[in-house]
């Protein structure tokens, strides 16, 4: 639960923002069965997921909540067909999150366009408010990736909507808000064939000085040619005493060219003799890139963090390009 929504209060027993009662989801009917007796109650009624939503969405003081969060099938589909669409595709229950899916994707050769966080449910909130992944510069937002949802609405029917069925229903969801036109019991999306995925880090270390706004800024006029490579994402962030690109991800391109598209940047740098760390990756799936730059969860932003904060040997080094031993991430973590 994002953090402002939890009752933190150690002194008290009380529900504070928490909703009084929870329906664990395991199937379409308990659904059905708990949006007819709100609705014949008159009870506020949420749906929730994981439980990431900023604004508190997905909790309600008083309300009867719908549990998604155990509807975690996933199903590869060789082909899927419809008039819009005709190819590879996955099912995903709606408490599918994002590492569940990207880690099933390795094993089927397939890549999924989850978000960054690994954590995120990407059926619920994710897709529904139109969904933002490394892969969006190569394949577009999480929405794009719908191909049709299997729902119960408001009034407890069970329903497919896609471009084909119920499809104002179907375009509400691919990005039109979550939690407001239906319960989504689950997604079927679009997959894309893995492949290698370049990659790179570059922590510059400043104190606050002229020189670093200078090289944040520069940073900024630099991507606008970035972002017109295709596939091309990155992802930066700044602290006091760190300016951070999280990191940089090129589905079917290998290091050596990330580290030429980014000369211009390094070359900026050196000419202004500030120390900076770059290290580039190679990896045979998006899986696996995607591992490297979101190890150590739970703990993962802040050892991020700290890792920006240690002394540079050297102005440039590369990272360790071997493949880790394959580690699963721990569950639920949030
Ligand atoms: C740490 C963190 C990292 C994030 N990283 C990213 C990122 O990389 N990319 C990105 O695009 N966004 C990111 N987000 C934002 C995230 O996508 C949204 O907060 C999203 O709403 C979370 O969806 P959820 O289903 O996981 O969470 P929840 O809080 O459970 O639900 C969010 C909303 O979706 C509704 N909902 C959930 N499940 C269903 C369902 N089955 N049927 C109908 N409605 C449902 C809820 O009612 C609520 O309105 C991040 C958020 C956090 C907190």
């Amino acid at each position: 639960m994002a953090p402002p929504f939890p009752n933190v209060n150690p002194n008290t027993c009380t529900l504070g923002n928490s909703p009084t009662y929870s329906i664990n989801v395991t199937k379409a009917e308990d659904a059905i069965a708990g949006v007819k007796f709100a609705k014949q109650h008159n009870i506020r009624l949420v749906v929730k997921n994981t439980g990431h939503d900023y604004l508190g969405r997905s909790t309600g003081k008083g309300a009867l909540s719908l549990w998604t969060h155990n509807l975690k099938n996933i199903e590869f589909l060789d082909t899927y067909n419809s008039s819009k669409y005709t190819g590879n595709a996955v099912k995903m229950g709606a408490g599918v999150q994002g590492y569940d899916v990207l880690a099933a994707g390795e094993q089927n050769k397939k890549r999924i366009v989850a978000g960054y966080c690994p954590t995120v449910g990407v059926v619920g909130g994710y897709t529904q408010t139109s969904g933002f992944s490394a892969l969006s510069g190569a394949y577009g937002l999480g929405a794009d990736q719908a191909l049709e949802w299997e729902v119960v609405t408001t009034e407890g029917e069970h329903l497919i909507a896609s471009p084909d069925k119920n499809s104002d229903l179907y375009w509400a969801l691919s990005g039109g808000g979550a939690g407001a036109y239906a319960v989504v019991i689950s997604l079927t999306a679009k997959t894309w064939q893995d492949g290698k995925v370049a990659g790179a880090v570059l922590n510059l270390n400043h104190t606050l000085s002229d020189a670093f706004f200078a090289a944040f800024a520069e940073w900024q006029t630099q991507l606008l040619t970035l972002n017109q490579l295709p596939g091309f994402q990155s992802a930066f962030q700044t602290t006091q005493t760190t300016f951070a690109i999280n990191f940089i991800s090129w589905p079917g391109h290998d290091s050596s060219e990330v580290r030429k598209v980014l000369t211009p940047y390094t070359d900026y740098l050196k000419a202004q003799n500030l120390t900076y760390n770059l290290a580039l990756s190679d990896d045979t799936s998006y899986w696996t890139h995607y591992e490297r730059y979101e190890e150590d969860l739970p703990l993962r932003p802040l050892l991020h963090l700290r890792r920006h904060h240690q002394p540079l040997d050297s102005a440039e080094s590369c990272r360790d390009q071997r493949r880790r031993p394959h580690q699963r991430l721990p569950r639920d973590p949030c």
